[in-house]
């Protein structure tokens, strides 16, 4: 059985809410995508000049604070708008160097990877807490990696949907039942593709995406609703990222999930606090 967590909220809140805003810019489609051409290369300048503004502004509106999850490459191209992020008291994470896929990686290559990330923060002063694999996957080594490197919390695992977790190593055999082992000394924040912006929204050929706003802001206020109704000391983790969110028709969707979460009752902060929160 999972270990899992409860939230402490303050009085008169119905569910912890999470906005993390994954800063990938250019290196999702460097690494993850492979295109490095210009058309691909503007999409995620698009996140940094364009998305990140509107974002700092609709946060500050509703007095907001909440996660950017920045590869080290973001920090060591955008340094000044990282500074900005930073400096409005959101919470910066770790997330990978160029939006490296840990699961076919040797221990010794990630290993690299994450000292590579800590040191991109470490130039913009940030020490992070927390860490979200590019592409949401892990390899067999990433939690004890994370452990190594002091890491609090991770957001990337998806094996719950309203309730922290410590992940247990998971030992996959397909001629008989898969074995878990001994839960980890970090937290999982779980999240969820359905509560992702990128799938839903954004245009990758051969891939869907470009759905109506409409129907995005359906699927996460049905997941809010259920929570705040139905679940006792949860959260709601949603990840979007600049360079989708950013654009007009989704930012907007985004004040009105905002504004509908307030309505519920959703206490809206960042995962640090929720960290510091969740007893076991
Ligand atoms: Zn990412």
């Amino acid at each position: 059985m999972q270990k899992t967590g409860k939230v402490r909220l303050p009085q008169g809140s119905t569910i912890a809410l999470n906005l993390g805003f994954d800063f990938d810019s250019s290196s999702v489609w460097m690494e993850s995508f492979g295109k490095t051409s210009p058309v691909y290369t503007s999409r995620g300048e698009y996140g940094a000049e364009v998305g990140v503004p509107r974002i700092l502004n609709l946060l500050d509106k509703y007095h907001i604070k909440a996660n950017f999850f920045v590869p080290g490459h973001t920090a060591d191209t955008y340094p000044d708008v990282c500074r900005e992020i930073s400096a409005g008291g959101h919470e910066i994470c770790h997330h990978g160097y160029v939006h490296e896929d840990p699961t076919e990686l040797s221990y010794h290559e990630e290993e690299n990877i994450i000292v590579k990330g800590l040191e991109a923060l470490d130039r913009i002063g940030i020490t992070p807490q927390g860490y979200r694999s590019p592409g949401f996957d892990f390899s067999p080594n990433t939690v004890e990696l994370l452990q190594k490197y002091g890491f609090k919390y991770d957001s990337s695992l998806m094996g719950n949907d309203f309730y922290p977790y410590c992940p247990a190593p998971c030992i996959v055999h397909f001629d008989r039942g898969n074995e878990f082992g001994e839960p980890a000394d970090i937290v999982e924040m779980p999240v969820s593709w359905y509560m992702d912006d990128f799938p839903h929204s954004e245009f990758v050929m051969t891939r869907t995406g470009m759905k109506p706003q409409s129907q995005v802001f359906e699927i996460w206020k049905s997941t809010l609703d259920y929570g705040a109704d139905n679940i006792k000391d949860g959260v709601l983790n949603v990840t979007m990222h600049p360079q989708v969110i950013g654009r007009p028709h989704n930012i907007r969707m985004l004040e009105d999930f905002i504004i509908h979460a307030v309505s519920r009752g959703a206490y809206i902060t960042t995962m640090m606090d929720i960290y510091e929160r969740t007893e076991f």
